[in-house]
């Protein structure tokens, strides 16, 4: 695992403060998400807010597209102070945003930071004078914007002139360079326009959202080549379950290894009822197995092969893994550095010991016919043998005690017991 002073050069880019959090040069690249709750719905959404908070979203997003909405963020606020959760919001306006923002001064002052979509805030001669009134707001209120052009709404008039420039040329462009082409001309004079209307440079925030691995890539490696605002990476509608997420990492990725994108929101569409936290746990995982951050303990498992009959190990791979996402919350108050720390859990002797002693704590399994027997590993060295019936509790209660005594205590300055 790489550090955070990983050989990754980020960016540069300018700095933006969304509440307490910096998004841009310096910083760490920032985990977002966004809510799916009817915001109108306060005590629903900000229920929604504080589970996304908690699993680790930095900035968190929520909708604001009628009055009701809109005369809800207010209490959204209220209501995550009184559960204890500070986290800074993101209204997400469209058409109407203009209006309500209007109508609604104190959600504008409660929110940290608008996210505009150019191509939706408003149709022909509107679409400047209901932008220019958004930007208004947030210059009134001090507020950081996120410019975000969206492939599905990509201001038609804009597409139209790039598309007649383009026939103008000697060796005009294909359609689809064509496209990026207007994508990043659109997020780009959309924020030239802004800063003409007085925004500062230091409250922007661009994205460019489309749902092509490809198109992602080739968008964003011309918006840093030509701007230096900061910069939010996301594939939209990047679809449900593995492939959602192989899309979205295969293309943050690629971008994040090339120092481009501030702030990741990972679009995963939920399973019906499923657990909107998933997004924040996979974004986390992405910038962590990158090495360009660290969240929480990881626990490396091998495949499983012939050598292994039963599915102990995989029982206990997802045991430990869930038992130190469970405990972070508690451990990060108490001990500097743990979320570094590594875990394996090994199948049989083949690689077993060998694995297990690259991480800080590793156990490793018998495989078919091996001695019924778990070697556990600690900091490469071999402390203690299980077996039996209870290796899964024993083995919690080994990574319990090598916490408590390895990582530094907070506050007190001295490690643990
Ligand atoms: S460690 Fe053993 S059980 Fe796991 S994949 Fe390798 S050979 Fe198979």
């Amino acid at each position: 695992m790489m550090s955070e002073s990983s050989a990754i050069l980020r960016r540069r880019t300018r700095n933006v403060r969304i509440g307490p959090v910096l998004v841009g040069s310096g910083a760490p690249v920032v985990v977002q998400s966004m809510t799916n709750t009817d915001t109108a719905d306060h005590i629903s959404t900000a229920i929604q807010v504080a589970q996304l908070a908690r699993a680790g979203s930095e900035i968190v997003r929520i909708t604001v597209n009628t009055q009701e909405a809109a005369a809800a963020v207010p209490k959204v606020r209220e209501q995550l102070l009184k559960m204890n959760v500070e986290v800074p919001l993101v209204g997400d306006f469209h058409f109407n945003g203009h209006k309500l923002l209007r109508d609604n001064p104190v959600c504008a002052e409660v929110l940290d930071k608008l996210r505009i979509n150019p191509g939706n805030v408003g149709r022909g001669s509107k679409r400047d004078e209901q932008y220019a009134a958004l930007i208004e707001i947030a210059c009134r209120h001090d507020k950081p914007v996120r410019i975000g052009v969206n492939w599905g709404s990509l201001d038609q008039a804009l597409l139209a002139r790039v598309m007649d420039d383009n026939a103008r040329r000697a060796e005009p462009k294909d359609a689809i360079e064509v496209m990026r082409e207007a994508m990043v001309t659109s997020a780009l004079e959309s924020a030239q326009q802004a800063v003409e209307w007085g925004l500062s440079p230091d409250k922007i925030i661009l994205s460019c959202k489309v749902s092509g691995v490809q198109d992602l890539i080739a968008i964003y490696s011309e918006l840093a080549r030509r701007c230096d605002y900061p910069l939010h990476l996301g594939l939209t509608e990047a679809g449900m379950g593995s492939k959602g997420i192989v899309a979205s990492t295969a293309a943050l990725a690629v971008l994040l290894q090339q120092g481009i994108g501030d702030t990741i929101r990972v679009s995963l569409t939920p399973e019906p009822n499923g657990d909107r936290s998933k997004e924040v746990i996979v974004a986390q995982e992405i910038l962590q197995t990158m090495g360009l951050r660290a969240f929480t303990p990881m626990v490396a498992a091998c495949p499983g092969c012939g050598r292994t009959t039963s599915t102990f190990f995989q029982e206990l791979a997802a045991d430990i893994q869930t038992y130190v996402r469970d405990r972070m919350p508690e451990w990060k108050t108490q001990y500097d550095g743990v979320e570094r720390m590594t875990l394996a859990v090994m199948g049989c002797v083949v690689n077993g010991p060998g694995e297990s002693k690259h991480a800080n704590i590793g156990i490793s399994l018998p495989g078919t016919g091996e001695t019924p027997v778990a070697p556990v590993f600690e900091d490469g060295e071999k402390t203690v043998t299980l077996k039996g019936d209870n290796i899964a509790a024993e083995f919690r209660a080994i990574v319990d005690a090598y916490v408590a005594r390895t990582y530094t205590r907070k506050n007190t300055g001295r490690t643990g017991v």
